[in-house]
């Protein structure tokens, strides 16, 4: 039985756990063995690792030598940046919309920082990208797939060719667009690429770093010889059993994955229809959104009034992103899609693998309720 409750649209916080990735943690469970060890139960711990190595990197159109397992997107989002620095690169350009992973370690880098601004739809703007790695020094450039508040999708091949102009690395974190749309590595021109097994309907705790040839991983934590040197300490077999599971879910479904998009579009209609604003919507010329993410906000309607009010109607979503404090900030992607206006009052509403349109009806319905009955009060005391 998975876990999920009343109406849950906060994907991209968390998913529900698919059914075969609950099954293949259990299973995994069963087997004794550690896989570093010989015999017979080590060899079958081994295999399970494997398999799920081949799998989550079918996901990203890569060999299974290219995926380092890790604790989950964070790990991977440092993994890659301090690889980098280890590796010699002597500058950091981080986009403005980055998750706290890529910008708390950038921080914490030690190399010089500079931000890659987004325009007001929310998308990498890449006309500032060549000054920005005019400088001495090699640079790591981190340009998310898609973004977390808003789904939108950041051009990463195209940013990926200046990168490689100028004999930069690129980064990506798509903790986010793994699972929601195809993803190809090589496509991308990424040279390390973070994935996370939760936010696919994978198990907590579990992610993976993608390295191309141009990358070198160099291991943050010393101990064992593990992940082929690159990563110390016994692996989470049963996280990367459900992984494996998940991923292969996940890639089986992406036709159907778009059909979110209509009953995403069909609420952000309702939205704009009552005096709300949908974030991150256009240009059309763009690469466009996640199809299962709607980021919006409505003047006057603080992001943690929605969220307590949508709660108290049985609908799980989050103000902004998600915030492992369970503080509620401005959210920082909207500022920096000039929307200061709106920051205090963005909401992300994200469904996924077991949502329905009914789903996002009674979200809108919910939210339509509340908004209306903020507006009669805000009447009342004008
Ligand atoms: N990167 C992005 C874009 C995310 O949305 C998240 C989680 O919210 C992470 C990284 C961190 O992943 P994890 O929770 O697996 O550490």
């Amino acid at each position: 039985m998975t876990s999920k409750p009343a109406i849950y649209l906060d994907y991209n916080a968390t998913a529900p756990i698919r059914p075969e990735a609950r099954e293949a943690v259990l299973r995994a469970f069963d087997l004794a063995g550690n896989p570093s060890s010989v015999h017979a139960s080590g060899r079958a711990a081994r295999d399970v690792v494997e398999t799920a190595r081949k799998q989550v990197g079918e996901l990203v159109g890569v060999v299974a030598g290219s995926v380092t397992f890790v604790s989950g997107g964070t790990e991977a989002n440092a993994l890659a940046i301090e690889s980098a620095v280890a590796s010699g690169v002597k500058r950091l350009v981080v986009s403005a919309i980055e998750h706290d992973a890529v910008v708390e370690t950038a921080a914490a880098s030690g190399v010089a920082v500079e931000v890659l601004p987004v325009d007001e739809h929310g998308v990498a703007d890449l006309s500032k990208l060549p000054q920005l790695l005019a400088g001495e020094g090699r640079a790591l450039v981190c340009l998310m797939l898609a973004n977390n508040e808003t789904g939108v999708i950041q051009p990463v091949a195209e940013a990926s060719a200046i990168v490689r102009a100028s004999d930069g690395l690129l980064h990506v974190d798509a903790v986010q667009a793994a699972g929601k749309i195809a993803i190809d590595f090589s496509a991308l021109g990424a040279d390390t690429l973070a994935l996370s097994a939760h936010k696919i309907g994978g198990p907590q705790g579990v992610g993976a770093l993608v390295a191309g040839t141009r990358a070198n991983v160099v291991r943050r934590q010393h101990g064992g010889g593990q992940e082929r040197g690159r990563r110390a300490g016994t692996e989470n077999v049963a996280g990367i059993s459900g992984f494996g599971a998940a991923a292969v879910a996940a890639l089986r479904d992406l036709p159907q994955a778009a059909d979110q998009g209509i009953w995403r579009d069909a609420l952000a209609q309702r939205v704009k229809d009552a005096g709300g604003v949908v974030l991150g919507e256009g240009p059309q010329s763009g690469l466009g959104r996640l199809p299962q993410t709607l980021c919006l906000a409505a003047d006057g309607f603080a992001s943690q009034v929605q969220v307590m009010n949508l709660d108290l109607a049985g609908v799980m979503v989050s103000a902004g992103s998600a915030c492992s404090s369970g503080k509620v900030k401005a959210s920082r992607v909207v500022e920096a899609m000039g929307r200061t206006d709106l920051a205090p009052y963005a909401l992300r509403v994200s469904g996924g693998w077991a949502s329905t349109e009914q789903d996002w009806i009674v979200c809108g319905d919910a939210w339509l309720a509340a908004w209306k009955r903020i507006g009669a009060r805000r009447r009342e005391v004008a």
